[in-house]
């Protein structure tokens, strides 16, 4: 069998890679920019009992997917440590009452 090199057939297009993020989310982390950096000066100290360290982050209580990006009402002011902690002990958090259940919030 005679052997034939391949041939390319169709006309090779440069692709732009896909963006990161989209047109909405990235309109979204504008604002949510602002108004995290309003929200840290506002609430300066970590919300969590007992704790007067600076508050570096946002506690996002009942989540960031969709609309609970942006409302201010589900964030706590938190140090870096027990934004990782809420993070690593769910229950703990909840009980506490930094962090509600993803499903109670309507
Ligand atoms: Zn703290």
């Amino acid at each position: 069998m005679k052997r034939v090199p391949l041939k390319r057939t169709t006309v090779l297009i440069s692709r732009k890679p896909l963006p990161r993020f989209s047109a909405k989310r990235s309109r979204e982390q504008r604002t949510y920019s602002a108004l995290r950096q309003a929200f840290l000066e506002n609430n300066p100290t970590c919300a969590w009992p007992d704790c007067s360290e600076l508050a570096t982050t946002v506690q996002h209580s009942a989540g960031r997917v969709g609309e609970r990006y942006l409302d201010v009402l589900t964030w706590r002011p938190s140090c870096w440590h027990h934004n990782a902690w809420a993070e690593d002990h769910p229950l703990e958090a909840r009980a506490a009452g930094f962090s509600v259940a993803r499903l109670a919030v309507r």
